[in-house]
């Protein structure tokens, strides 16, 4: 499996936040509700999630320890996990995000998102 290119950690221009390396590994720990690593050591604190135009998510993060911020971008729903929602919907159940146990999804306008990751999954009835 080939995973999205990844960007190197690079250098704070102003109020922009730093992208992450290894986004992907840090994306499985967010997702399973684990603390994430910081590059610069301690840990990265959630400070928002942000719904993007085009269905994805991202995620603005401060590190613990330096109080650097970072920004984790999160990939749109799927073909699989937007018909895992859809199918908890036809079933009367609530529902949830396809990647974090247990979390319902929200009404944000016209659609189902995840407030946790940002990601939209489904167009809202
Ligand atoms: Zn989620």
């Amino acid at each position: 499996m080939t995973g999205p290119q990844l960007d190197q950690s690079v250098a704070s221009i102003g109020d922009q936040p730093f992208t992450l390396a290894e986004e992907g590994t840090l994306l499985a720990l967010y997702y399973d509700g684990a603390r994430v690593p910081s590059p610069a050591g301690g840990f990265l604190m959630v400070l928002g999630v942000r719904p993007e135009d085009d269905g994805s998510g991202s995620i603005l993060l401060e590190c613990s320890s330096s109080s650097l911020r970072y920004e984790m971008s999160v990939p749109k729903a799927t073909r699989s996990e937007r018909k895992r929602v859809r199918d908890m919907i036809a079933e009367g159940d609530d529902p949830k995000c396809p990647r974090h146990q247990g979390q319902l999804l929200t009404r944000i306008r016209h659609d189902l998102a995840c407030t946790k990751c940002g990601v939209r999954y489904a167009k809202a009835k």
